[in-house]
């Protein structure tokens, strides 16, 4: 039996790609490294067995898109819950006023639970790190009629001979994060906070509630820093989290400090300049992610993969 068409990365945009293969009937198998598909859409169990979101805080789906159809039903199915429109704005001394946009969905079993629902039916092999694909295509050696690396692109480079990289992806610069879970004992900022933009402060860029957002009431925030915080403290993350507990603590006028913290590292976090094309495609071989469809978030990431995944489709 022929290989399927192979799309590397179980994210939300190589199971978008996926499903659009499938829906056209297209044969084809998704390989992840991780233990779980979600990629960047990562929900972590911690203290107590509770589930917490460290990658992506929230989702949009813009008015009348595909992607509103697929939230759509994930909130009719309980999978999804509209979170709000409306958050704080601080500076470095303080929140200082609210600002309201588009209404932003989270995930009471967290954003990775998503992505686990658009894998099933889907052939998704995990723990499965491929090495290389070369001009052919072939993925690790082996032949297949189209490869797709559905992953940030310097993570994708590093599967391709440069000649491939060059054209398919050429060399844009993507941005490190980190994320800092702090547990509280109790729930000790305004009920109505949310999350809080952070602007001009060289630590923290973005506090996130997520008792309030996955619908619990648990009393834990996450903290995403500045990209330039994270790159001083990739070789080290967890030595961050003091930093990050006082900014937070600052910001927010907090009057007690957390019982615990973890930090994530997220070397690749989001692109500094995303292209506006939907994806890229040479000689069989594909990208697709946050990196295409720009602005770089969640919507773009499954519009990218489930446009390649049609573009593949209607080439077969
Ligand atoms: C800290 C942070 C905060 C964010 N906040 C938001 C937000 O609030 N709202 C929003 O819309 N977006 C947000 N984003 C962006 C959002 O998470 C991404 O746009 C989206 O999840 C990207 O999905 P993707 O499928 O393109 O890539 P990814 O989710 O990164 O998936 C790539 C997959 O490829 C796999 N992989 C990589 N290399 C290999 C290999 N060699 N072999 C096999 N598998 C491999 C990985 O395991 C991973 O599962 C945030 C991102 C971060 C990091």
């Amino acid at each position: 039996m022929p290989s399927p068409v192979t799309v590397v990365g179980g994210g939300i945009a190589g199971l978008a790609c996926a499903r659009a293969l499938l829906s056209a009937g297209t044969a084809v198998r998704v390989l992840d490294r991780g233990h779980r598909p979600g990629g960047r859409m990562a929900s972590r169990t911690m203290r107590g067995g509770r589930v917490v979101d460290i990658g992506a805080s929230y989702l949009t789906a813009s008015d009348g898109s595909p992607f509103a159809e697929v939230v759509s039903r994930w909130v009719e199915r309980g999978l999804a819950r509209p979170w709000t429109d409306t958050f704080a704005v601080a500076g470095p001394g303080g929140v200082e006023r609210t600002t309201s946009g588009p209404v932003r969905y989270a995930a009471p079993a967290g954003l990775r639970s998503l992505v686990a629902d658009l894998a099933a039916d889907v052939d998704v092999r995990r723990e499965h790190t491929v090495e290389q694909i070369r001009p052919g295509p072939t993925v690790d050696g082996e032949p297949v009629p189209a490869a797709v690396l559905a992953m940030p692109d310097p993570q994708a480079r590093r599967l391709l001979d440069p000649g491939t990289a060059g054209r398919l992806l050429g060399d844009r610069p993507w941005e490190p994060a980190l994320a800092v879970v702090l547990g509280f004992d109790r729930r000790c900022w305004p009920a109505d906070l949310h999350g809080v933009f952070v602007h001009d402060d060289e630590t923290v860029a973005w506090i996130a509630d997520d008792g309030d957002r996955r619908g619990d009431g648990a009393p834990v925030l996450v903290a995403h820093t500045t990209p330039g915080f994270a790159r001083d403290h990739l070789a080290d993350p967890e030595a961050a989290a003091p930093a990050v507990t006082d900014a937070v603590a600052r910001v927010l006028g907090l009057d007690a400090t957390p019982g615990w913290t973890t930090v994530h590292r997220w070397t690749f976090a989001r692109p500094t300049d995303p292209r506006p094309e939907p994806y890229g495609l040479v000689d069989a071989i594909g990208a697709c992610g946050d990196g295409w469809s720009a602005p770089s978030r969640v919507e773009a990431a499954w519009t990218s993969g489930d446009a390649l995944g049609r573009a593949l489709a209607e080439s077969a």
